[in-house]
């Protein structure tokens, strides 16, 4: 049996298992100090038999380089009470087990690899757009670390300020992907929930029009072989097609491939593990 842990910053899932047939997963912990979450967690752990390795999809930015003093720590989050957290070091030494540590979002790519819509791809990108925007990203099998880690949701875009005088919320960058384009984003701009928008509001074609801008640059910069696109803002599932078209409008014929000039309704999808991604991801993490 293998552990998984999904750390969002709202809340955190636990499981215990060894494929989506055979998983047994905890109920939603919410965020709160890390010293109360993690004995939550803690003693999930110690209510089922004991796991072979834990893998951990954190929120961040996190610290995944092994090498580094800091391994396993979440690192300059703006939540408070949760920066410069040891989080991995905590869990091993407190449940006596060996850990796999990374973003939450390399995690979900990762389960979505092993189980789900990324099936015998060894190049793609997952990408979350809720209550933030972040990107796990797999290159020739493997998922990309670099100097820190991927943060796709950071990429700036164009924004005209006569068609959308949203500045974006972003604290670092204002109007980058991230702050133009999340619920808390939509919320701002057009000051109702967005869940209470209707599909043939305005705020959705501006929506797809910023995340398909983005999506010609991770396909003109990664090549992936398909994008997976998950979060509560893509819930909005009539976002899809219009991403889709607008993708193939701006490309503009540019990428001569078969699975975006003909086929483009594969090569844009929705993640296939649904709810539970995230937590199989990190059981995924601590399989390898
Ligand atoms: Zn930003």
């Amino acid at each position: 049996m293998f552990g998984g842990i999904e750390a969002g910053g709202t809340e955190f899932v636990c499981a215990v298992g060894t494929n989506p047939q055979n998983i047994v997963v905890s109920d939603p912990m919410s965020t709160t100090t890390p010293a109360e979450t993690f004995q939550k967690v803690i003693a999930f752990f110690r209510q089922h038999p004991p796991v072979k390795k834990i893998g951990i999809g954190s929120f961040g930015p996190v610290d995944i380089h092994r090498d580094s003093p800091t391994f396993g720590y979440i690192t300059t989050t703006p939540k408070p009470g949760w920066a410069n957290t040891d989080f991995a070091g905590v869990i091993s030494r407190e449940l006596g087990v060996a850990v796999e540590f990374d973003t939450d979002v390399n995690t979900a790519a990762l389960g979505e690899h092993k189980w789900g819509a990324a099936v015998g791809l060894d190049d793609f990108l997952y990408l979350t757009i809720g209550t933030g925007v972040g990107g796990g990203v797999m290159v020739n099998g493997r998922l990309v670390h670099g100097l820190i880690h991927p943060e796709l949701g950071h990429i700036l875009l164009p924004r005209d300020p006569l068609k959308d005088p949203f500045e974006g919320n972003c604290p670092f960058h204002k109007d980058c992907l991230e702050g133009l384009t999340t619920g808390p984003a939509l919320q701002k701009r057009w000051k109702v929930s967005p869940k209470t928008l209707p599909i043939d509001h305005p705020a959705w074609e501006l929506e797809a029009e910023y995340i398909a801008i983005a999506l010609v640059s991770f396909a003109c910069t990664l090549s992936p072989k398909r994008i997976i696109l998950g979060g509560g803002v893509m819930r909005q599932i009539q976002l899809f097609p219009m991403i889709r078209r607008r993708f193939q409008e701006l490309l503009n014929g540019y990428l001569q491939h078969p699975a975006i000039l003909r086929d483009v309704d594969h090569y844009i999808v929705p993640p296939a593990l649904g709810d539970h991604a995230g937590v199989l991801g990190a059981i995924a993490l601590a399989q390898q």
